[in-house]
């Protein structure tokens, strides 16, 4: 979800890169906030070795969107969930019971495989909206425990209490860090519990030392990579519109941050993704 507020003014869209030669996945999508058609980015993201895309829903109408658009594309699969930020405003419209039993109808559809983004986010939502973001939170991993699918956490600005909740609820089986923002020693603490980092393109950035030297820890096996676009447009492409299609320039920056041939990285990212996501 947005982490810039500036505005600017449209930029060209980047290049298309150099296509990898081992397919991945990006983990983690908002087509629905991007220019293209569908069909565009997943055309665009296909002739560069992005084989698959997961398409997050941030509230209701959207998590609606999201399982359309995966039923109608084979290379789609779906997430969905009401957004941290946006629990507090259902909360607010007495909707966020009703929405989360909907979003839980939503999961249940076959073309969707995790429920997220969920969990907390310290950075837009101030603290009048923290006990609707906690309760909200707590409701998804449920969902995600009952549908049997993984569970997507948006994490910002909140690292301690996003593992406190999730030690206290259990993580369900399988769990995904989307736009992985912590440090090493965070990166060993979800290592340990065997919870997947998705990094996004922000690891590429100039003063992202920490996040480089969290994947530098990741273990392989733990390890995705995502756009979060249209947000967080990997280096050096930086205010100019991301999509699925840049994420080899995600990848490969990941790749020699870790020391690892790029395809060695692509095929782990593939399976991990595959396995994460269970498709
Ligand atoms: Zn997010
Ligand atoms: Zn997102």
């Amino acid at each position: 979800m947005p982490t810039s507020t500036q505005q600017q003014k449209p930029q060209p869209a980047p290049p298309l890169p150099e296509p990898l030669r081992v397919p991945v996945a990006d983990s983690h999508t908002h087509l629905d906030m991007q220019e293209p058609s569908v069909e565009e980015a997943v055309a665009a993201a296909a002739s560069v070795g992005v084989a698959t895309l997961v398409q997050v829903g941030c509230d209701l109408e959207r998590s609606r969107w999201a399982a359309e658009t995966a039923a109608a594309h084979p290379a789609v699969h779906a997430a969905v969930a009401l957004h941290p930020n946006e629990a507090p405003r259902a909360a607010g419209r007495g909707e966020l019971d009703s929405s989360l039993g909907e979003i839980e109808k939503l999961a249940a559809l076959p073309q969707v495989l995790a429920v997220g983004e969920t969990g907390l986010d310290y950075f837009r939502t101030g603290e009048e909206g923290i006990s609707s973001q906690q309760y909200s939170f707590r409701e998804h991993i449920a969902i995600a425990k009952r549908q049997e699918r993984a569970l997507v956490i948006h994490d910002r600005d909140a690292h301690a209490d996003v593992l406190r909740i999730l030690d206290e609820e259990g993580a369900p089986e399988r769990t995904v860090f989307h736009c992985f923002s912590g440090d090493a020693d965070m990166a060993r603490h979800c290592a340990a519990r065997g919870w997947f980092m998705s990094f996004a393109g922000n690891v590429t950035f100039k003063n992202a030392r920490p996040l480089r030297d969290a994947l530098a820890v990741a273990p392989p096996e733990l390890v995705l990579v995502e756009t979060d676009a249209p947000f967080l447009t990997p280096a050096p492409y930086r205010g100019r519109p991301n999509a699925p299609y840049l994420v080899p320039v995600t990848l490969r920056a990941m790749a020699e941050t870790k020391g690892m041939p790029e395809d060695s990285l692509a095929e782990h990212v593939a399976a991990n993704t595959a396995r994460a996501f269970g498709y």
